[in-house]
């Protein structure tokens, strides 16, 4: 269980700065989302916070732990991709199995743990499996249960669902937001689509073009978007 904080977050390529002084103050258990057009800055946030990219200013700390230096997988977070990034060549159950066997988790335990988790994702059926033997909207639930079984204090989804049709994705909307209020984690959740943003946020992150415009809840946003962008972007009356 852990809040994640960014503290005046700076991310450079060369002479581009993508992310310009980013603070945010995530509390723990909360389900975050972070919006903005492509390009602004989303994934690479997120990145930072997992370890696939170096933080070039300021610091990022998951509860009280300051992880800058922190490898990736001493991080205590789970991350879920758009792309889902199975191992097309492994069944589902060794796709959730491996990252609790690169910690030399016991066998007993990791067993137990997929078919827990299997289960309560509906896919215990898929285990002998291959990835290309499942449909979209089952893959995503292997990409799921793979960060479950981890048992992480922070979960990381970015644009998770946008490799589904519309109808499973509303369905996919529900069945996350299910399983943040039966895991007690924290969430952090990346998309474009504000109305993704606006339905499963219960704080919503708006950057632009690097830069934090606002953090606030849907009805703060939609009824005090703080400048044009914001409002422009949610698509409040003001
Ligand atoms: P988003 O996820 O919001 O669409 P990204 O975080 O992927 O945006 O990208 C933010 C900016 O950083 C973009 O302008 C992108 O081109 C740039 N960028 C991302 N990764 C790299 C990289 N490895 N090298 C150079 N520029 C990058
Ligand atoms: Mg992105």
């Amino acid at each position: 269980m852990a809040g994640v904080t960014f503290d005046h977050v700076y991310k450079r390529f060369g002479d581009a700065t993508v992310v310009t002084d980013l603070t945010i103050d995530i509390h723990d258990k909360e389900f975050v989302v972070f919006v903005g057009p492509s390009g602004c800055g989303k994934s690479t946030s997120l990145r930072m916070l997992a370890g696939l990219e170096e933080i070039s200013e300021g610091r990022i700390m998951i509860g009280d732990r300051v992880v800058n230096n922190v490898a990736p997988k001493d991080r205590d977070i789970a991350m879920v991709f758009q792309s889902y990034a199975l191992y097309p060549h492994m069944t589902v159950y060794d796709n959730m199995a491996f990252g609790l066997k690169l910690r030399k988790t016991p066998k007993q335990i990791i067993d137990e743990r997929v078919h827990e988790s299997a289960k309560s994702l509906g896919i215990e059926h898929l285990l002998d499996r291959r990835p290309r033997q499942l449909s979209g909207g089952q893959r995503q639930r292997v990409a799921v249960g793979r960060a479950i079984v981890r048992e992480p204090a922070v979960f990381l989804m970015d644009e998770p669902l946008s490799n589904l049709d519309a109808k499973l994705r509303v369905e996919a909307r529900s069945f996350i937001s299910k399983l943040h209020q039966r895991l007690e984690t924290t969430f952090i959740y990346v998309t474009h689509d504000q109305v993704e943003a606006m339905t499963m946020g219960s704080r919503i992150v708006v950057l632009n073009a690097g830069r934090l415009q606002q953090i606030d809840t849907p009805f703060n946003l939609y009824h005090n978007p703080r400048n044009v962008f914001v409002g422009g972007f949610i698509g409040s009356p003001s």
